[in-house]
Formats: C-alpha cells, structure tokens, sequence
C-alpha cells in the first residue's frame, strides 16, 4: 500500500491508460448496477405475477406506483448519503456501508415470502443512496483538480459510465431469466450475489489501489450537529412509523397512503433546495442567474425521467403482456428487453463523443440538447401509444418495434443525461457544487414519484391514450424548450 501511495495518480497508466484506482471503482460500479438492474427488471413484473405464479397479484396502478417511489428514493436518499460523506464517514466508508445494506437488501428480497418485499426495498434504496454519489465522487478524486487533467478525467468518466451500462446490459439475462422462468426469489438471489462481487471487488482491491482517495472526511461535522441531526431523524422517522400504526390499526392502511406520502416528500425537497440556495446572499449576480437557468434544466430533466425511468414498469409490462418474443423456435423472457438501454449507450455514447468533438462549436447548446431530448422521449412514446393502439385487441406486435422505441430514448437520454451532469457542476455557485449535484438527482426522484403517480392512469386511459397523453405532455415541454434555447443559455453567462 505504500507504493501506491507514492504513485501520483497523474503519471499513474495502469488501467485503460488510466489511474488503476478506476479498475476498482469501475468493476464494483459494474456489479452494483447488475445487481440494481437485475432486480428492477423483474420488480414490477413479480409485484403483478398472480399469486398462484408466486408473485404478489397486484394491480398495474400499485405495482407502478411501487416501482415508481422506490426508483424515487433511491435518489432522494443520494441526498442524505451525500451528507453523510460529506460530514461523518468520508466517501470510502459511506460507499462500503451503502454496499452491505444493497447486498443484505437484495438477499431478503430472496426470501421466498410476500413480505420480505419491504424491508428488501428499503433496504436497496438507501444502501444505493449511500454508495452512488460517493463512488461517483471517488471517480472524480482520481484526478488532480488543477493539473491538465480534464480531457483524462473525462474518459475516465465515460469509461466509468461503460461499466455502469455493461452491469446494465448482462444482468436481466441472468436475473431476468432465473426471476421469470426458474423463480422470482431466485432472480432477487442473483441481484444479491453480483452485489456481494461488487462488495468483495471493493473490499479487497480498495486498500491496494485507491491509497488515500476518499479517505478524508471533506467537511467534518461538530457532535452537537450530529446530535441534532441524528435526534431530528429518529423523531422524524418515529413519527411517520407512529402514523403507520395508526393507520393499520384502523383498518384503513393501503400501499396508496405511503406512495403518496413519500411522493409529496420527494416533490417537496427541491424546492428547499432551491429556496435556500436563492436565499443566500453571498450569490453573486452571475450565480444567480445561472441557478434560474438551472430551474428550466431541472424542470426539463423531470420531464425526461419521469417518462425514461418508465422503460423499467410499464414497458416492461408491456414487453410482458403484448409482445411476441420469439427468435426462432425460442421465446425469450420479456424482461430481456431491458438490455437494449445499456447495449444502446454502449454503442452510441463513442458516436456521441466523436459527434461533439467533430461538430466543435457547431454543437447543440445543453438547452438546444435539451429540447431535443424531451422531443425525442416524447415520440417515443407516440410509438408507444401507436404499438397500444395495434395490440388493443389482443395482437401481439413484434418485439424489435420496442427496440426502436429503447433505442429512441438512448439517443435522448446521451443528450440529456451527461449533459446535465455535467452542467449541474458547472453552473453551481462556488462551494455548492454537492447541493447542485443533490438537485440533479431529485429531479431523477421527483420525475419516479410523478411517473409512479401517472402510470396509475394506464389502466383506465388503455395503453394507446396512455402514451399519447404523456407523449404529448413532452412533447409540449420540447417546444416550450426550444422556445427559450436562447434565454436559458444567456442565463448559463458563459457555460456551455
Ligand atoms: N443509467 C445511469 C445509472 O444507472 C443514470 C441514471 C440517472 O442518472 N438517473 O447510473
């Protein structure tokens, strides 16, 4: 360990020409996404699954709402492990920590009962919302902040962003398949042993290769701080453990209450974000102004993932429900199809960065990127609502039409998705870069709940009024985008 620390990052070549502290972060990412992918892929397709199927027999409208909420705090709960790393255990120990709740999550999820559904969930969720901002920090500590890093940093991401979509792409091959044709549980125990490699990755290749990267804890809070936050949650969270109670005491509990209770919690945090960060005096005129050019990039980022983050639940559905898989004589496992995302952005993401080098100053804007982003989302779904119209009666349309319709939205989602991230550094004020960062994945969270909460309308819209009705919602958005291209990137002064 010695050695490595003696090895400045900067003339370290040792993985893919880059710091070999990134093999380390890359294959635990890559095991953590298969195991988050793998499960999601058969979630709302087990939460419908008659109970004589062994599934929990729910309705579309709960089993998405469930999905949707889950998705929501998964990110909302980033905030809190962001806080956590920042203030109490550093990055390096908030992400081991985040990966033995995801992995003791995923193992109760195997339990082969209805309700190890909830505490497997709740556990998933926070477990990602500890590890997923800290790793990605840790990706950043690679590079020296103020040598000529920026173009290596930025491979390094992108390489980063590879493994995350390799996870992506193997994992509903293998959970899919176990999940859906061996046993649900069995699915959910092979989410839980890519999760323990991503552990064990962590665990022994860490101390030999990251040397003293996110060690540190960057801004240590006092006891009493943590006295009081640590007494404000417990109450907070008594309290909501007491209305649950209540509620089933009475008799009136329904999964309903607690989807809308996160949701409206979720939907409520950004805007104390952004309050307390237009509060703030020491912001100066240019800092303001592009925080208001970051209201339109989170609005527009809701927008988009309220509809991508969909691809999970009701596409999902109804890859299940009306589609014909068949490769020759062989019907594949509708939760395959959640492989096209990930094998679509490794193909793509190369093309994209060629395209941006090449096009040099030509390139879209963010917010021109944007507008075609949430163009691009909403005619998915206009396909959508074509491919509902068509299977209304009961035909089943060819599986490659939902390729199209997955490979539509990785174009969108390579021009909204890094962009925003991106830029979300860029435009925070100084010193509130992890705040802005917070703001990005609540607008992921905020768009889950609101998803969630709409998807509850396919049922009685039908699937060709469903996509339509969101479709044109979007598409609405893009326009009303394309509309202040101009204004927003005046209000960027100067990022671009
Ligand atoms: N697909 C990416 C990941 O899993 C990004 C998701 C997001 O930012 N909402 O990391």
């Amino acid at each position: 360990m010695a050695t490595e620390l003696r090895v400045p990052t900067a003339e370290d070549h040792r993985f893919l020409g880059q710091p070999v502290g990134l093999a380390t972060l890359f294959s635990t990412e890559l095991w953590e996404r298969f195991s988050y992918y793998g499960m999601r892929a058969i979630l709302v397709l087990y939460l419908v699954a008659p109970t004589e199927n062994g599934g929990l027999g729910m309705s579309t409208a709960e089993a998405v709402g469930i999905y949707g909420v889950y998705s929501a705090m998964v990110w909302l709960l980033a905030v809190p492990g962001g806080w956590l790393s920042d203030r109490l255990w550093g990055p390096r120990k908030t992400v081991l920590i985040g990966a033995f709740i995801i992995a003791g999550g995923h193992y109760v999820l195997a339990i082969p009962t209805s309700w190890a559904i909830w505490p497997g969930l709740a556990c998933v969720a926070l477990g990602t919302g500890f590890l997923k901002p800290n790793i990605s920090a840790m990706v950043g500590g690679l590079y020296d902040e103020d040598s000529d890093e920026g173009e290596r940093r930025d491979a390094g991401f992108s390489i980063y962003y590879m493994g995350i979509n390799i996870g992506g792409f193997i994992a509903p091959f293998v959970c899919g398949y176990l999940g859906q044709e061996i046993g649900w549980h069995v699915g959910f125990a092979a989410a839980g042993i890519g999760m323990t490699v991503a552990l064990l990755v962590y665990v022994l290749l860490a101390p030999r290769t990251l040397g003293p990267i996110g060690k540190r804890v960057p801004n240590p809070a006092e006891r009493a701080l943590l006295r009081k936050v640590f007494t404000i949650t417990g109450v907070g969270l008594a309290i909501c453990a007491i209305l649950a109670i209540i509620d089933v005491a009475l008799g009136t509990f329904d999964s309903k209450h607690v989807i809308w209770f996160l949701s409206a919690v979720t939907i409520a945090t950004p805007f104390i974000y952004f309050t307390r960060i237009f509060r703030n005096k020491s912001l100066s005129p240019i800092e303001v102004s592009r925080m208001r050019a970051y209201i339109w990039i989170f609005v527009g980022a809701v927008m988009f993932w309220m509809i991508f983050d969909q691809g999970g639940s009701i596409l999902n559905l109804f890859a299940e429900n009306n589609t014909s898989r068949y490769i020759g004589d062989f019907q594949f496992p509708a939760s395959w199809l959640q492989s096209v995302d990930p094998i679509g952005i490794i193909i793509f993401a190369p093309v994209f960065a060629y395209l941006w080098i090449k096009l040099g100053k030509r390139a879209p804007s963010l917010p021109a990127k944007f507008a075609i982003a949430i163009f691009l989302i909403g005619f998915s779904f206009f396909v959508m609502s074509y491919l509902g119209k068509v299977s209304s009666g009961g035909t089943l349309v060819a599986w490659e039409w939902l390729v199209l319709v997955f490979f539509i939205q990785v174009i969108a989602e390579l021009l909204l998705s890094p962009t925003g991230l991106s830029a979300s550094t860029q435009l925070a004020p100084r010193g509130m870069e992890s705040q802005v960062l917070a703001l990005w994945f609540l607008a992921t969270a905020v768009g889950d709940a609101i998803g969630g909460l709409l998807a509850g309308l396919q049922e009685p819209l039908g699937n060709a009024g469903y996509f339509a009705l969101l479709g044109l919602g979007a598409v609405i958005v893009a326009a009303i985008f394309a509309t202040q291209v101009k204004k927003i990137s005046k209000l960027m002064s100067g990022v671009h």
